[in-house]
């Protein structure tokens, strides 16, 4: 049997970015970049004034102090967003506003606060002269070209995420159209005769579907659109008609869940085998050791268990980074904590993956079991923040000692 590890090489080594597509920088957020974003100019592309005061020569109030003012000649007001002709000379000044453009011969801006100005009346006049009480330095409260960005600097790399963070900085170079990797297109379905959809009542030895739920979800969180196909009879024939109008519909990934395993009616395997081939079908980890991997008519297949817990567990470890490599992500790896375990744990040997609470405490992150562990339980997954796990070949973990453990909430709502 495949180790986790093998069998998520084979996966990934069929996985490669797909096109890309233009999206509005008002729809670029969690997007993944297809092309590194340069800029064309210099931020900022003018000399300005980092506060609301007068620009001087610094030359000029080399001596000023509090006990000894200079007096400078307010040749004029400069609000922001104007383009100033006049020319600072010995002994004179001009008013300043934050981020409007230093006019000729200015060096530094004396910030109001710093002047018998401080209190200006919001619309004041601009005084006949200014005293000034502090010296500055050239250069003081002034921004200069492309302090920020210079043009032909690299801002955003291909294959990163755009985050809100990133928005403002496309604006400011003008940036209206970007080049993102486009979605992949998830084809989704659940067998299974004791199936019903989320807004029927369950008749007797019948559960809910939770599993197109579920994984559309997942789908949606790593980039994904879903393309639901609905819950289907365990019936081969019926799952061959659904891979095929997967394909049809051009589906970028095709998911099944359940009937994978060596019951009876688990009709998957058969049904991909007719028009396609499986790479694999069962992996040395717990839960979802069932775990189908192949391809139907050359799109990508993955068979996950029906356990709604194994099912997520398998979709986090193979399907996520196959999406994000899809979808064009410089990084698949899920983030890793080292985490101080607060009780002993057992594992059959298997690659395990345990649904668990990682929490802060002191200096490192410590993590607890979320409840059942069945692969049945949804509700300790609920309650989890994170996958802790055992590796393979290791029975027994005390109390004290480290694992490793995959966050699933890795953002404000995880608390730690
Ligand atoms: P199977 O993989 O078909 O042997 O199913 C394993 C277990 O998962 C059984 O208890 C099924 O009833 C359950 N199961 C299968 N599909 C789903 C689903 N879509 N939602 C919830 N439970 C499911
Ligand atoms: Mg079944």
């Amino acid at each position: 049997m495949l180790s986790v590890a093998e069998a998520l090489a084979r996966v990934l080594n069929d996985f490669q970015p797909l096109s890309s597509e233009f999206v509005s920088v008002e729809n670029v957020v969690g997007r993944v970049l297809a092309e590194s974003i340069s800029s064309t100019l210099d931020l900022p592309p003018f000399v300005n004034s980092s506060m609301d005061g007068y620009a001087v020569r610094a030359d000029d109030v080399r001596a000023a102090s509090t006990r000894a003012p200079i007096s400078l000649r307010v040749i004029g007001d400069i609000p922001a967003g104007t383009n100033p002709t006049l020319v600072i000379e010995k002994g004179n000044a001009a008013r300043i506003m934050t981020g409007a453009k230093l006019p000729r011969g200015a060096d530094a801006v004396v910030p109001v606060e710093a002047t018998d100005n401080a209190q200006a009346a919001i619309g004041g006049v601009t005084p006949d002269h200014v005293s000034i009480f502090e010296s500055v330095q050239a250069g003081a409260y002034i921004r200069s070209i492309g302090e920020d960005v210079r043009a032909g600097d690299i801002i955003f790399k291909a294959g990163t995420i755009t985050r809100p963070y990133d928005v403002g900085a496309l604006a400011a170079l003008g940036v209206r159209r970007v080049s993102v990797v486009r979605r992949p297109r998830v084809a989704i379905f659940s067998t299974g005769d004791e199936l019903v959809s989320v807004d029927q009542t369950p008749g007797p030895g019948q559960i809910r579907d939770i599993n197109t739920h579920a994984l559309s979800a997942l789908i949606k969180k790593y980039g994904g659109e879903s393309l639901m196909l609905g819950i289907l009879r365990d019936d081969v024939n019926v799952v061959h008609r659904a891979l095929m109008e997967a394909v049809t519909q051009k589906a970028d990934v095709i998911i099944s869940s359940a009937g994978v395993s060596v019951g009876a009616y688990d009709v998957v395997k058969s049904a991909v085998e007719r028009d396609g081939s499986l790479n694999f079908w069962k992996v040395k980890m717990r839960p979802g050791k069932p775990f189908a991997y192949g391809k139907v008519r050359g799109v990508p297949f993955f068979g996950l268990p029906g356990n709604p817990v194994s099912a997520i567990v398998g979709f986090e470890i193979f399907v996520r980074p196959a999406l994000l490599k899809l979808g064009g992500y410089a990084r698949v790896e899920k983030p890793i904590l080292n985490v101080v375990v607060n009780e002993t744990l057992h594992s059959d040997g298997r690659e395990t993956y345990l649904r668990a609470i990682v929490t802060r405490d002191g200096e490192h992150y410590a993590a607890r079991s979320a409840g059942g562990q069945g692969s049945n339980i949804v509700s300790a997954l609920t309650r989890a923040n994170a996958l802790l796990i055992i590796p393979a070949d290791v029975t027994e973990v005390k109390a004290g000692e480290r694992l490793k453990a995959w966050m699933l909430d890795w953002s404000e709502d995880a608390y730690l």
